[in-house]
């Protein structure tokens, strides 16, 4: 809408430009607007990397990772990257590996529900082709599936973390491409169980002689449980015959800034070679399977940092740290009477709720935990479950020394809205 008080140049490109040092300076002021990310309670993506990875990022920004044959090593270190993180999610053979980076999980999601259709195709199947999911799934499966014309079947939960195994499996036909199954529901953190949807559907593709696989979204728990000795042992990847595809987000627990995603297949057979593009390149055929072209190879190359700066090790006490601070925060929200927790994750999440329903809406108590600089997150849960939630997510920036503070807030302003509210 044309207003005549907006400045000239906040709808135009300037005729002439302004120097550099005072295009940064007034973008500067203007983005002191923003919240500070630090104090973002909902994100999951990282928000600091190392000064050294800022610096490969800052000398590859302007390397395309599309020009496999001008940045050959670039591709060679993409394909290393797709083994790596083949082997961390168990893949049977990683010579017969098929994987990708994306820009994040919801383009790796696009990709596998395209896939899970084709294969379904392929199979001589016909009629109109569904995906069965639950409640729980990210938004962005609603979202790819009506991009790709396909049927939503979504059970809800009735119980917070509670898998309906059995709503799931009546859902399933012979139309149904794929089961959705969560590592790591955004909402609440819970973890869907992978290995019953696993067993479920080996009894139903026996008795039906029906081929529907699993697609892991491991979006959140993708670069938790590898590192983490106790979750380890959870049988949710590639060693479950059925799952097909999993895809992870790398600008999450892989600790690289927004804008990566990894996408992996069992092996090359679920991956149709109808939707490759294939490129030759120096050192051979490079099969690209994602929605974009152009891209920077600037956070592939962060996401090799990571690996080798970190390690195995590395991984594991800054995932154990987040957790161990998730715990300190269930604690502490434990003994604030007037809150309520809603689940209990494997993941460093905490969601939860007001014991009683607020006598006041509950914006007036994020506006005010917002003037103390928290962004506090806070949605209705979907399918039957009528709870108003808010959740936190522990990641590497958070402190205990920010949790504590946090907690002294969240009671202070809760005292502040209650008392102006009854008076
Ligand atoms: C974050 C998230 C997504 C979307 O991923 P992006 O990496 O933001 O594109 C999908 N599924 C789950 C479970 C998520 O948490």
């Amino acid at each position: 809408m044309q207003n005549n008080n907006t400045p000239y140049e906040k709808i135009h490109v300037l005729q002439e430009g302004i120097p550099a040092y005072e295009a940064l300076e007034r973008i500067s002021k203007e983005l002191e607007k923003d919240g500070l990310p630090n104090y973002d309670l909902g994100s999951y993506t990282a928000i600091e990397m190392p000064a050294e990875a800022k610096l490969l990022i800052q000398l590859t920004l302007g390397k395309n990772m599309i020009n496999k044959n001008e940045y050959s090593q670039t591709t060679i270190i993409h394909e290393r990257l797709v083994k790596i993180i083949g082997n961390l999610l168990h893949v049977p053979d990683e010579n017969d590996i098929c994987g990708s980076s994306t820009t994040g999980s919801s383009e790796a999601i696009f990709m596998a529900l395209l896939a899970a259709k084709w294969r379904w195709k392929q199979n001589g199947n016909q009629g109109d082709p569904n995906l069965v999911l639950c409640s729980n799934a990210h938004i962005s499966w609603h979202k790819s599936a009506r991009f790709l014309d396909i049927q939503v079947r979504e059970v809800p939960l009735h119980i917070v973390n509670e898998y309906p195994i059995e709503a799931v499996r009546a859902s399933i036909d012979e139309n149904t491409i794929g089961v959705v199954a969560v590592l790591g529901c955004t909402y609440v953190g819970f973890c869907d169980p992978i290995v019953q949807i696993n067993e479920m559907l080996e009894a139903v593709n026996t008795q039906y002689g029906w081929d529907v696989g699993i697609h892991v979204d491991a979006a959140i728990g993708g670069f938790v449980y590898p590192f983490v000795a106790h979750l380890q042992k959870v049988r949710w990847d590639f060693r479950l015959p059925l799952v097909k595809s999993i895809n992870l987000s790398g600008h999450k627990y892989g600790l690289v800034y927004p804008g990566l995603g990894w996408l992996l297949f069992r092996d090359q057979n679920c991956f149709p070679e109808e939707l490759k593009t294939t490129a030759e390149y120096l050192y051979g055929v490079s099969k690209s399977f994602t929605v974009s072209f152009s891209r920077s190879s600037s956070l592939i190359i962060a996401q090799q940092f990571c690996f080798l700066h970190y390690g195995m090790n590395g991984y594991k006490n800054i995932i154990e740290n987040c957790l161990w601070n998730a715990e300190i925060l269930t604690e502490a929200i434990q003994k604030c009477n007037f809150l309520q927790l809603v689940s209990e994750s494997t993941l460093p999440i905490v969601a939860f709720k007001f014991t009683e329903e607020p006598s006041f809406p509950l914006v007036i108590y994020t506006e005010l935990l917002r003037k103390r600089k928290w962004m506090l997150p806070y949605y209705k849960l979907s399918g039957e479950l009528e709870d108003t939630v808010m959740r936190i997510v522990i990641r590497k920036d958070m402190t205990l020394e920010m949790i504590f503070r946090l907690v002294e807030d969240l009671e202070e302003c809760y005292k502040i809205v209650k008392n102006e509210y009854t008076t």
